[in-house]
């Protein structure tokens, strides 16, 4: 089946899980972040063959906390890495015709299949995982279908992984439908929700969240994934129709090349609900960068490319999210910051960049009274995108404010501007992506992106 034919068909929510006393998923407009120490640096997006990633999920959290990476999440489709046994999940259907084989076992297996297709397991995977792991560390079980291959959980991979202060698990899955795909980090159990039009399931996929996880008794994060992509675009007028979504992929590593060169990109759009709220006085969209990996070997599988760093004084899922929620974060595509400052009026920021080249620092913002008024664009069908239809808003949102050539800058918001930004960049970094343009390959660019800020906030 390929992939498209099953979003078609996705049916399959699990449903596991745990409920305790609630917690809001929505901050209150941010108050002032108290002094931090350190930018862990973290990917909350990734696949394994728990669903359709090409590596096992040791493999892939071994990749990442090997490259540095201090915070993780491994979001497979529609399912959480929980012990109880099963050979489904997200289309694929591997259930043996004896199950005496698995009398006892736990966790999902997955069959090897004799040649790669989506979303297949081929034997190179699991030698991959021998490899790192050795001969052992993959359980095997052959019956008369073939070889199954089981997959560790959640907990075994955190016993395998995590370091107090230097490695952190963040237990997650990706809800995906057909039109909306969205992350739930630090969830127990999964939901899976459906509906043809992309504006009601922006808004049903968070009421439900927040139904689903109203008993929670701990932190939740919700996160709405490439709103750009070949088989949909979300229209800024459906995110603002939820001002408790607080996150948005805004680098993508793994959807950015398929954006409508017609239409605009995920940093117009942040721009767009910004602008909105900062006029109606709600919370910030705030931008997360992700790989949306779906294999660690090969870089058209997406690894490494697109990250998210959050001030945070200690390296937990209670601390990442709360300052994530006041805005002590930000995002990457190759580029770090060595500082980033706002008192409440003033922008400054400072590059540390890893390469020599020429940087500039765009300071990005919207003014107070732009023209908030949009006409629909139909873009045709074309290389296996649907049609669409596209907001198109005005070109007074999301603009420059002020260019700096060099490393370090600052601007001091004017009293007509609704909020401030700063994005880094090489200059000479040959193919570029800086939110704007339309490249097969676009973040392989040095970039990096700061969180919006407005007056009264605090960095
Ligand atoms: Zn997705
Ligand atoms: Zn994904």
């Amino acid at each position: 089946m390929k992939r498209r034919d099953f979003l078609k068909t996705a049916t399959g929510a699990l449903a596991l899980g745990i409920v305790g006393p609630r917690i809001n998923l929505i901050a209150a407009d941010a108050p002032a972040v108290a002094a931090p120490q350190r930018w862990y640096k973290g990917n909350i997006h990734c696949h394994s063959h728990w669903s359709d990633g090409r590596d096992l999920p040791e493999v892939v959290v071994d990749a990442y906390k090997k490259r540095g990476y201090e915070f993780f999440s491994l979001t497979d489709h529609n399912i959480l890495h929980q012990p109880e046994l099963r050979f489904t999940g997200f289309g694929m259907n591997y259930t043996p015709s004896d199950l005496k084989f698995f009398d006892g076992e736990t966790s999902f297996w997955k069959r090897i299949s004799p040649s790669y297709a989506w979303p297949n397991l081929v034997e190179e995977d699991v030698k991959r995982a021998q490899q790192i792991f050795g001969e052992d560390s993959v359980k095997l079980k052959e019956t008369k279908e073939g070889v199954y291959v089981r997959m560790q959980t959640e907990d075994e991979l955190s016993s395998l992984f995590e370091e107090k202060g230097k490695f952190l698990l963040i237990p997650g899955f990706e809800m995906t439908a057909q039109n909306v795909h969205v992350n739930l980090l630090n969830v127990d159990k999964t939901f899976f929700i459906e509906d043809p039009s992309i504006k009601n399931l922006v808004a049903a996929t968070y009421d439900k969240t927040l139904e689903t996880y109203a008993d929670a008794d701990k932190p939740y994060l919700y996160t709405l994934n490439h709103p750009m992509w070949q088989y949909y675009n979300i229209q800024p007028s459906y995110v603002l129709e939820r001002p408790g979504i607080r996150f948005m992929e805004v680098t993508n590593n793994n959807t950015s090349w398929q954006y409508l060169p017609e239409a605009w990109t995920p940093e117009q759009l942040w721009d767009i609900v910004n602008a909105c709220r900062a006029k109606n006085d709600q919370p910030l969209l705030y931008a997360t960068g992700t790989d949306d990996s779906h294999g660690v070997f090969r870089d058209d599988y997406a690894p490494f490319h697109s990250w998210t760093r959050v001030r945070a004084d200690a390296l937990e899922i209670d601390a990442i999210f709360d300052t994530m929620n006041k805005g002590a974060s930000y995002i990457s595509t190759g580029l770090e910051f060595a500082h980033i400052r706002f008192d409440g009026k003033t922008l400054e920021v400072k590059l540390d960049p890893q390469v020599d080249g020429k940087y500039r620092i765009e300071f990005v913002g919207t003014k107070k009274g732009f023209d908030e008024t949009f006409k629909i664009l139909e873009i045709d069908g074309s290389d296996g995108r649907p049609p669409r239809s596209v907001e198109c808003w005005s070109k007074e949102i999301g603009k420059t404010l002020e260019t700096v050539d060099g490393l370090e800058g600052s601007y001091t918001l004017k009293p007509d501007d609704l909020y401030v930004r700063a994005k880094g960049y090489r200059v000479d970094a040959g193919c570029c992506y800086h939110g704007t343009s339309y490249d097969r390959s676009p973040l392989s660019a040095d970039a990096a992106w700061t969180q919006p800020y407005r007056e009264g906030d605090s960095l």
